[in-house]
């Protein structure tokens, strides 16, 4: 490790909010070196992490995701805990905007001594989105946040991503979400830890009951799980800060009963290494995508391919074959 990174390592273990941010953007930067220092500082933090819960939290577009995190993330600071931030916000990626919006959200937990939040990328394939977030955690980790958070909306395959880098899963639901019970997505379901009717509040606590009866029978029809948790059904209103500290007691039981039964440690050792794996795959990936030889062979190949003249599947075995017999000479 260079002398510089040993400042940085001793400056982030210290907490400074300055060279946390260095860090970050030294993780997300695309030039080569970057990558060889940013590795190297990860390395020497790692035996710093591991003590964090790591919540994500989900939901769709207005569901109150930022309300909720405000409110939750103040409950905390004031009970002590240093709490982080994350984005992951594929939104960003398909159309160059973010449906997360800006950095003046979370307003008051954003000025929070012991809070810091990270804008999501704004740029980015989810891929590359997701590895960056990993790594942020492993640097709010080492500074001694107690609790991270990873937001993401519920589109495209974000809230996967997410549930593979997080101890809970937390999905926010609407009062209303009862009526459109037919077409949830049963996967995202399965996933939840915590399901939480938001919004529960005046003329929509009616409805969030209702909903939040509602989700206890359908999850009746889902398969059990074989773990020692069983997902649960709260409200909240995170305008008028009621039901947070339900969510904040559910939570450190969820965190207590894994540990004790060894699931935790389990689940963060297959993320590891579905992390690795998903490293190699965009690796193989982007090494095939840019051999030159490989480069016009696909090119031959896909006009085959729409011409009908050969199967896809054949055309994929060739080239898979071509740059094997490559890699040998
Ligand atoms: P996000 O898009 O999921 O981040 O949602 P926002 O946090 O931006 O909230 C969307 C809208 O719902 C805003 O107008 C909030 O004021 C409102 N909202 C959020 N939480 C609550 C709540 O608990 N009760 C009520 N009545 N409105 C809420």
């Amino acid at each position: 490790m260079t002398e510089n990174n040993n400042l940085v390592l001793d400056e982030i273990l210290k907490c400074n909010r300055k060279a946390i941010a260095k860090a970050i953007t030294l993780l997300e930067s695309n030039l080569p070196e970057s990558f060889e220092k940013g590795q190297s500082l990860l390395e020497s933090l790692l035996p710093y992490t591991g003590e964090a819960l790591r919540i994500g939290i989900s939901g769709v577009p207005g569901v109150g995701k930022s309300t909720f995190i405000e409110a939750f993330g103040l409950f905390l600071v004031n009970l002590g805990y240093r709490i982080a931030v994350l984005a992951v916000d594929p939104s960003s990626e398909l159309s160059g905007g973010s449906i997360m919006g800006d950095k003046t959200r979370m307003n008051q937990l954003a000025q929070h001594p012991k809070a810091f939040i990270r804008p999501s990328p704004s740029s980015g394939v989810l891929g590359g989105v997701a590895r960056n977030t990993r790594e942020a955690m492993i640097i709010f980790e080492a500074a001694g946040f107690d609790i991270i958070i990873v937001e993401t909306v519920g589109v495209g395959q974000s809230e996967t991503l997410v549930q593979s880098m997080v101890d809970l899963f937390l999905l926010l639901i609407l009062p209303n979400a009862g009526d459109e019970l037919q077409g949830i997505k049963k996967g995202i379901l399965e996933i939840s830890d915590l399901i939480v009717v938001n919004k529960s509040d005046g003329e929509y606590e009616f409805q969030a009951k209702k909903t939040q009866s509602e989700y206890k029978k359908a999850l009746n029809f889902l398969p059990q799980r074989n773990t020692s948790w069983q997902p649960q059904i709260l409200r909240c209103s995170s305008i008028e800060k009621k039901g947070i500290e339900n969510i904040w007691e559910s939570a450190k039981k969820f965190q207590k009963i894994l540990k004790h039964s060894g699931e935790l440690e389990e689940k963060r050792k297959i993320q590891a290494s579905k992390w690795m794996w998903s490293q190699i795959k965009e690796g193989l990936l982007s090494s095939f995508k840019n051999n030159p030889y490989i480069k016009i062979k696909i090119l031959e190949f896909e006009k085959a391919v729409n011409k009908g003249s050969i199967l896809p599947t054949l055309a994929a075995k060739k080239l898979l074959d071509e740059w094997g017999n490559k890699k040998k000479i």
